[in-house]
């Protein structure tokens, strides 16, 4: 899978890709990550990218024209899909990540400052938030959303990170887990998990992931058929 970053602020994310998982799937070629800054594609001669809003207005705004120049000076950018990561977006889930991997290309479009010229939006395929809250800029957005994507690719987990488990893969939120020592401070680990009884253990499993779901996020069950 190719990941294009289009950011102000690249080195923002010479950490996330040296580490773990995604470290390992840029290793294996699972991915293939690069980043654009697209104040390379600035026009004016001071590579300003920013600008007042018309009408007034506090802060600045990314122009629409560095930003397309970058994504069209992008191999394949009409086919692949694009994203404009944003506040007002569609809210990112684990479907959406899931929805993801089946893409060959995704491009990743950072915004910062007060936002984008609004006639970014007509070069764009989708837009995603990562939550109602507002970030400064769209890089931790970007990184959130390719480490919870790439997770899920083939052959980026290894068997003991496997995500089939994990929160929200099934609609419910994941059964409470236990390692060493058995018991901690009086707390102990519920005694059907030693018991070495594999259908119990699996019963117990699915028994607390819906009690915790339920009490938690019932509005997760409500869009699954896993009410009892
Ligand atoms: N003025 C904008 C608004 O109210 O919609 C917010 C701009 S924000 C300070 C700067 C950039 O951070 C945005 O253009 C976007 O790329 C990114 N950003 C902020 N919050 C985000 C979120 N929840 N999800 C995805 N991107 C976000």
């Amino acid at each position: 899978m190719r990941v294009t970053i289009l950011s102000l602020f690249p080195e923002m994310f010479s950490g996330v890709f040296k580490e773990s998982i995604l470290k390992r799937a840029i290793q294996k070629d699972i991915i293939k990550v690069d980043i654009v800054n697209f104040r390379d594609f600035s026009t004016d001669k001071h590579k300003h990218v920013d600008d007042y809003a018309f009408g007034g207005g506090p802060g600045m705004l990314l122009s629409v024209e560095p930003i397309v120049k970058a994504l069209q000076s992008i191999e394949g950018f009409e086919t692949a899909w694009k994203i404009l990561l944003t506040p007002q977006g569609t809210t990112f889930h684990q479907n959406t990540a899931k929805e993801y991997t089946k893409k060959d290309h995704i491009i990743l479009i950072c915004g910062h400052y007060e936002g984008f010229d609004e006639r970014v939006r007509y070069f764009i395929d989708e837009e995603v938030s990562i939550g109602d809250y507002v970030l400064t800029g769209g890089e931790i957005a970007a990184m959130a959303i390719i480490d919870s994507v790439v997770r899920l690719l083939p052959d980026a987990l290894g068997k003991k990170e496997s995500f089939e488990n994990d929160s929200f893969y099934d609609g419910t939120l994941e059964c409470p887990q236990y390692t060493r020592p058995q018991e901690f401070m009086g707390y102990t680990v519920p005694e059907v998990l030693l018991s070495g009884n594999h259908q119990e253990i699996e019963k117990w499993r699915k028994e607390q992931a819906l009690n915790r779901t339920k009490e938690r996020r019932p509005d997760l069950l409500s869009k699954t058929d896993k009410k009892d």
